[in-house]
């Protein structure tokens, strides 16, 4: 079984997240799409719904599994079973964070990272800046799926 997990924090999930998951899943028997939820890094959303939307948006893919973890990434890989982390590189900034981190994953535990290059149609896409337009009430439908961004219409509707 060829196992790999995409890590993340997904909050929200946004069409970049979708594509990377979905390619992935075409290279690999099993994708672990991982909702980080460490307390220190607070989402805009729980983690509970973060979970949720990831689900909704990868119910298409019959061998993406979505799951929560806290802590050490190599330690949920080591748990799981999970040789290989897939990140995604969008910008060269993008690649002098991850290569770092890719390095301290391999050293603390051998796992390997493997890189995909995002799709250039969302390269300029992140959950954070997907955040900072819906704040404003600018439209990001073509950046989320629809039920994504009925949630995030609902958070802000109150500020
Ligand atoms: P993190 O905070 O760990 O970077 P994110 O939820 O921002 O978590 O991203 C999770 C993964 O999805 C990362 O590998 C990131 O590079 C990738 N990703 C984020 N946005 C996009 C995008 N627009 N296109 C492709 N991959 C993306």
């Amino acid at each position: 079984m060829r196992r790999v997990v995409c890590p993340g924090s997904f909050d929200p999930v946004t069409n970049g997240h979708i594509d990377i998951i979905g390619r992935a899943a075409r290279q690999y028997d099993e994708v672990i799409a991982a909702v980080l939820t460490n307390i220190s890094k607070r989402g805009l959303f729980s983690p509970e719904d973060r979970v949720a939307m990831l689900r909704e948006a990868t119910e298409d893919y019959p061998n993406v599994r979505v799951q929560q973890f806290d802590g050490l990434l190599v330690d949920f890989c080591r748990e799981n079973d999970i040789p290989g982390i897939i990140r995604s590189l969008r910008s060269v900034s993008d690649f002098d964070y991850e290569l770092q981190i890719a390095q301290m994953n391999y050293q603390l535990a051998g796992v390997e990272t493997l890189f995909m290059t995002a799709n250039p149609q969302y390269s300029f896409l992140s959950s954070s800046l997907v955040k900072e337009v819906a704040s404003y009430n600018g439209d990001v439908s073509t950046l989320v799926a629809p039920h994504v961004e009925q949630a995030l219409r609902d958070r802000f509707a109150g500020d």
